[in-house]
């Protein structure tokens, strides 16, 4: 019998190349499943100076040598990794094709794990990268809520979802101050529960933010300036669901991509984990979730044609 040539490229792509989508490409390939990981190399745990909530890592971990050393075991299976950022979706022969910007050939498989993130908005502020790696400017709460224990903090939004993040602070430290990039109506019952909690309000918008010498944050704003440990950005994140989403997929309102219990979508063939399909944006969630969809995968796969 003649050989028919496979359409497929290969069984799995894995779009988003950070620890959702290592964990998934890591999974597949010791599935013995070929897997292209295509990454557009931004991952958010990349800016991790140094995590310590990583299980297995008592003295914590870079959040760069964490990337390095699961890029470095999904190639020892065969995992091929790649810098691409894909700009299409599209359905095809029971499977998918991966439409890249510049022109590059689409690559096809059979299924698709979408592992994209989201990204931070950003506070306007001169020397951003040096106020992360200080631990200055801070994004995640869950994350590193514990080493501000006791410090004077600051969290910086623009809208009341802010005071969410005031009051969860809070737990670590009794020196929280909720600022606002711009003058918003706080409502009155949330003034109440900040001033229960003994959390200050500055409501005079913030003009500009600047490194204090010798560590911390200076606040400007309209009524004067403060020094602050360090300033939690409460600015909203943008989820990065969109190709997904442009093939029908079911989403929350937020954009999060919605998942059954294997990490399935709403579209037959494509598995999302990570940042892109939940709120609680961790790496450990972010790799089990992808182990999850990876073994499902791998059921879905079947045996080799
Ligand atoms: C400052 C900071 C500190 C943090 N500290 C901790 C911590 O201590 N502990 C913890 O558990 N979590 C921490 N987090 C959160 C953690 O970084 C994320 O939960 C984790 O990175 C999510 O992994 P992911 O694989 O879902 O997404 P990401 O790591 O963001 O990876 C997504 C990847 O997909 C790529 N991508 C997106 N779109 C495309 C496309 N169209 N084509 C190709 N590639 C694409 C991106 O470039 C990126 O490389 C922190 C986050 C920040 C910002």
């Amino acid at each position: 019998m003649d050989d028919v040539e496979s359409p497929f490229d290969c069984d799995a792509a894995v779009i988003g190349g950070g620890p959702g989508g290592l964990t998934g490409a890591i999974y597949l390939a010791r599935f013995k499943r070929s897997v292209h990981v295509l990454d557009a190399g931004h991952s958010r745990a990349a800016r991790i100076p140094r995590s310590h909530n990583m299980p297995g890592y008592p003295q914590g971990v870079a959040g760069t040598a964490l990337i390095e050393a699961m890029r470095e075991q999904a190639r020892r299976y065969g995992a091929v990794l790649e810098t691409a950022c894909v700009h299409r979706l599209q359905r095809v022969d029971g499977g998918f094709a991966l439409h890249f910007t510049g022109g590059r050939e689409p690559l096809r498989c059979r299924q698709v794990l979408l592992a994209t993130g989201v990204s931070d908005n950003e506070p306007a502020m001169p020397h951003l990268a040096q106020a992360l790696r200080e631990g200055t400017l801070r994004y995640c709460p869950v994350c590193d809520g514990f080493e501000v224990i006791g410090h004077s903090v600051g969290v910086l939004t623009d809208r009341c979802a802010g005071v969410r993040e005031a009051l969860y602070l809070r737990h670590f430290s009794e020196h929280v101050t909720l600022y606002f990039t711009q003058r918003v109506d706080v409502a009155t019952e949330d003034r109440r529960r900040l001033a229960a909690a003994g959390i200050a309000l500055q409501a005079a918008p913030v003009r500009a933010l600047r490194l204090r010498e010798g560590g911390g944050v200076l606040i400007e704003h309209e009524d004067g300036t403060d020094e602050r440990d360090s300033l939690y950005a409460a600015l909203g994140l943008r989820v990065h669901s969109t190709l997904a989403t442009a093939l029908g997929a079911d989403h929350d309102e937020d954009g999060y991509l919605l998942t059954d219990a294997r990490q399935r979508t709403s579209i037959e063939g494509l598995y999302a984990a990570g940042d892109v399909a939940q709120s609680l944006n961790q790496i450990t969630v972010a790799a089990g979730g992808a182990a999850i969809a990876a073994s499902a995968m791998h059921r879905a796969l079947g045996l080799p044609g």
